[in-house]
């Protein structure tokens, strides 16, 4: 078809679409939306739902618009709408001059909500909010018509606009639509439009103390911006003969087609923004940002990019039926991307310092050393060497194990770029016995870690010079929860008792290669064999390096590729 990029449909959503293109429905046009609730910061779930929606507007020439669904005052925030914004930015979308407030329809649904009196789909209901609950039956029992349901359109009418006017409390009256307290979809019985709360918006400010209920707003929202595919969450479902209802009576231009996808949910962490909030209101975390937190803000700052996460989303794809994805392949998407371009650099965790015996004091080498051995034009840089070095403690055993090939006494390693270095003499703390410093000499033949006449050597280890490393603060991260699926469960237990009480370590005591100093925050870089590091946005300076590690090197995602093929 002219205009429309060829491509297979790739999913449910996609193929939808393109049929409503063909058959010329709203003469061709897509419109889709982003539409958050300004009550919290952004979660990677929410993520799946940008990339979805900016992604069908830009496949399909259309466009999207992000619009904030800020009905509920009490909840809702400025931190939050700049928190959404900059996410989105962030992740890479536009939404061009479609930038829209739920609360700046405001006038508009109040206007349609006396249409909806008017045309008696709509009543003022002054049931207590308990007897509401009892009138309203259960899943097995149909509900009761409210005594005030018959009440004449135009008393109706007077009292919404005194509702409007602050003349009552909250709670005396609210605005119901007239629908079917016998349905068997709860929505349908009656459900609340409006209700009487008096507090300031965000936004409006006090102009209003009668504010729409989401249902209502949402589906009208969608209607005025011309949405033609209101893609939404599963749980949206049964609220779509809801929406449907409220658009047939009224004289909206468009009548949006909404489409449900499966929320993501990802081990080891939560999605929901209320829970979220709870971690950071009881300091289980420092903040939404925290590099924990699965928050966009969080992954960021943990060194997340942008493309790793709009490629994990189109790798998990849309579908039908709600499924727990593992973190495993998200942070694969990230090491994909990191390994084509993080600048390699060599750092120390814990340091053990190692001597180099027959090295002149007071000499320092320049030695090569590759960026990237995946990127040639990466080019190479220089790392000093000297008498004085720091290796990991891990790498080094007094009493070795079978399969442990690193440093021992005796035993003779590579220190990558540099040279063969032998173990003589380990020192210890005469009152711990804790290993505190390695004797080793080197061989002067072996520079650049070249074997000096054929003899092999069976590990390669990182190391920085002691005198010319930098100190910095590391903090390693390990999952938030214990727990797969970290849900409140039957036995009583809340999300919060599967917390891991070890999901941050901080280490004070690190070092890295002094190509680092001045290192900006948000950079990224592998530290050979420990994985991928960024420099914290927010706690490091100049001064006082901080690297969050981001990622480690190993692939769990592959491993759990393998088991599933077996
Ligand atoms: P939360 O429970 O985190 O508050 P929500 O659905 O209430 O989520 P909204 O601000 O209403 O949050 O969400 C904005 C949009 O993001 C909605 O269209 C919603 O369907 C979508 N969304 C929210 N969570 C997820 C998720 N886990 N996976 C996919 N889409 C999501
Ligand atoms: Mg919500």
């Amino acid at each position: 078809m002219p205009g429309i990029e060829s491509h297979a449909p790739s999913d449910f959503i996609r193929t939808r679409i393109e049929h409503d293109i063909e058959t010329n429905k709203n003469n061709g046009s897509v419109v889709t939306r982003f539409p958050p609730e300004p009550n919290g910061y952004l979660h990677i779930g929410h993520a799946k739902s940008i990339c979805l929606n900016f992604g069908i507007a830009r496949e399909y020439k259309g466009r999207c618009n992000l619009r904030f669904d800020d009905t509920n005052p009490s909840k809702e925030d400025v931190e939050y709408v700049n928190s959404i914004q900059a996410d989105v930015t962030w992740l890479g979308f536009d939404w061009g001059d479609g930038l829209h407030y739920a609360s700046d329809y405001f006038e508009q649904l109040y206007q349609y909500a006396v249409q909806l009196i008017t045309d008696g789909n709509a009543y003022v209901c002054s049931l207590s909010e308990e007897d509401m609950k009892s009138y309203r039956g259960t899943l097995t029992e149909p509900g009761k018509d409210s005594p005030y349901r018959n009440r004449p359109a135009q008393e109706n009418i007077d009292l919404f606009g005194r509702m409007r006017a602050g003349e009552f409390k909250a709670g005396a009256h609210v605005l119901r639509a007239k629908i079917d307290m016998a349905s068997c979809n709860m929505n349908l019985r009656d459900p609340i439009l409006y209700r009487i709360r008096h507090a300031a918006h965000h936004r409006t400010g006090s102009r209003w103390c009668i504010y729409p209920m989401y249902d209502f707003t949402h589906c009208l929202s969608d209607a005025i911006e011309g949405v033609t595919h209101s893609i939404c969450t599963l749980e949206f479902e049964n609220n779509r003969p809801l929406y449907d209802w409220v658009l047939d009576r009224l004289p909206v231009a468009c009548h949006p087609q909404q489409i449900e996808f499966a929320r993501l949910n990802l081990t080891y962490t939560i999605m929901s923004k209320r829970k979220l909030g709870k971690l950071v209101e009881q300091g289980h975390v420092t903040g939404w940002d925290d590099p924990r937190m699965p928050t966009l803000s969080g992954l960021r700052r943990r060194g997340y990019t942008p493309g790793s996460i709009r490629n994990f989303c189109d790798r998990i794809g849309v579908a039908k039926r709600n499924s727990v994805v593992d973190m495993a392949l998200l942070e694969f998407s990230l090491r994909e991307e990191l390994n084509q371009r993080a600048p390699r650099v060599m750092g120390v965790l814990r340091p053990l310092r190692v001597v180099i015996e027959n090295y002149p004091e007071n000499k320092t080498e320049e030695l090569d050393a590759l960026n990237n051995p995946e990127d040639p034009d990466m080019g190479t840089r220089k790392v000093p060497f000297s008498r004085v070095l720091y290796i990991e403690q891990e790498d080094f055993c007094e009493d070795p194990p079978k399969k442990f090939f690193r440093l021992a006494p005796g035993r003779e390693v590579r220190l990558r770029y540099a040279y063969y270095i032998t173990c003589q003499q380990v020192v210890k703390d005469t009152r711990t016995g804790e290993v505190i410093e390695l004797h080793c000499t080197y061989d002067p033949d072996s520079r650049g870690g070249s074997s000096p006449d054929g003899r092999k050597v069976k590990s390669t280890l990182h190391w920085v010079s002691a005198p010319h490393s930098l100190t910095v603060e590391v903090r390693l991260y390990d999952h938030l929860f214990l727990k797969p699926v970290p849900d409140d469960d039957a036995d009583g237990a809340s999300f919060l008792d599967f917390l891991n009480p070890q999901s941050l370590e901080t280490l004070t005591s690190g070092r890295v290669e002094p190509g680092l100093a001045g290192a900006v925050p948000g950079s990224l870089f592998q530290f050979e064999r420990l994985g991928y590091f960024c420099v914290d946005l927010k706690d490091s300076s100049d001064n006082h390096l901080v690297f969050n590690r981001t990622v480690t090197l190993k692939d769990t995602w592959a491993k759990i590729q393998a088991k599933q093929a077996q």
